[in-house]
């Protein structure tokens, strides 16, 4: 495949990310801030870059997975930032979980740049990304959807246009406030049941089976019941998207209530050392108390 790819990014979802596109024949440059990370990619066959400009040159392609609204706009807008550096008629895919409002003013200096945007989101976490079945949510045009389609399939089992630029976004806070809240009260419900003298392995079968069962609520459980919090999705990163998402929702006149009480509880666990433990490790200090 002769498209050259650059992803910026190589924490938990995007060294995933990364090695599927090796893995597919894609011409692939790293860059990460951590550099260290990039290892197993360039003994793959990747080429490391050690700014995010140097990382974007001659490619078609550039696909960032970055933590948040600060670290986007940094690799994107900081000293030898990305976008000064992309060539004329490059895709840009922003695949972090960014506010709705950063994507609006990323896509508008994209623009002046005279390149194309799209916001590509994902749902998935370490597993798929590393098995190359993520599901991306995209808004943009579909001239960039349809040329960056080929690259998004080397990732993903799933790719939903869902309309324009800032589309994705708005999609994953939608998701995340659900997975946020239903996390929270799992944490509560299950420090319940651990306190309650009922049987939590009948408890918990109960509850998978039942009404409130979901995929999300059968892993999250058996990681808060192992104590086993090896990280697929940092605590710090739910507090983040509950945040984005309630001043995403307030736009619409729609107050997150319960958005709010759910990220009162991830930063309090955060505020006790959970921050970059697995979101699961929200329980402890429910435990605890
Ligand atoms: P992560 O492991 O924490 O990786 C974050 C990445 O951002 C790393 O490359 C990190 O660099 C970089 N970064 C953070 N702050 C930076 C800054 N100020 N300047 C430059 N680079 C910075 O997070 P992740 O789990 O891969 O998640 C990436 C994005 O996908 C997030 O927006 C997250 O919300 C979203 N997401 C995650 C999951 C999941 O299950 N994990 C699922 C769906 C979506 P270093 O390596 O140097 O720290």
């Amino acid at each position: 495949m002769g498209d050259k790819v650059a992803i910026l990014g190589l924490g938990t979802m995007g060294g995933g990310m990364a090695a599927n596109l090796l893995k597919a024949g894609f011409s692939l440059t790293v860059y990460n801030r951590t550099a260290a990370k990039a290892q197993p990619l360039v003994s793959g066959g990747a080429r490391l870059a050690s700014t995010p400009a140097e990382a974007v040159k001659d490619a078609t392609f550039v696909i960032s997975m970055l933590a948040d609204d600060a670290a986007s706009r940094e690799i994107w807008m900081g000293k030898n930032g990305a976008l000064e550096a992309v060539d004329p008629g490059a895709i840009l895919v922003e695949s972090s979980t960014v506010s709705p409002a950063w994507i609006a003013e990323l896509a508008a200096l994209a623009t002046a740049r005279g390149v194309e945007l799209m916001d590509a989101p994902v749902t998935g976490s370490r597993m798929q990304a590393e098995a190359g079945q993520l599901s991306f949510l995209v808004g943009g045009s579909e001239r960039a959807l349809d040329a960056a389609t080929p690259v998004l399939k080397a990732m993903s089992k799933e790719i939903t246009h869902l309309g324009p630029v800032g589309s994705g976004a708005k999609m994953k806070l939608i998701n995340n406030f659900l997975c946020g809240v239903q996390i929270a009260s799992l944490a509560e419900g299950l420090t319940w049941i651990e306190r309650s003298g009922l049987d939590r392995e009948k408890a918990l079968a109960i509850l998978k089976s039942g009404a409130p069962g979901s995929p999300l609520l059968s892993a999250i459980s058996a990681r808060m019941a192992s104590h086993n919090y090896e990280v697929n999705f940092l605590l710090k990163l739910m507090a983040k998207d509950l945040l984005y998402a309630k001043t995403e929702a307030a736009h619409c006149n729609v107050d997150l209530t319960t958005a709010e009480v759910a990220r009162s509880l991830f930063e309090s666990a955060a505020a006790k050392g959970y921050g970059d433990s697995d979101m699961s490790s929200v329980i402890e200090p429910l435990r605890a108390k």
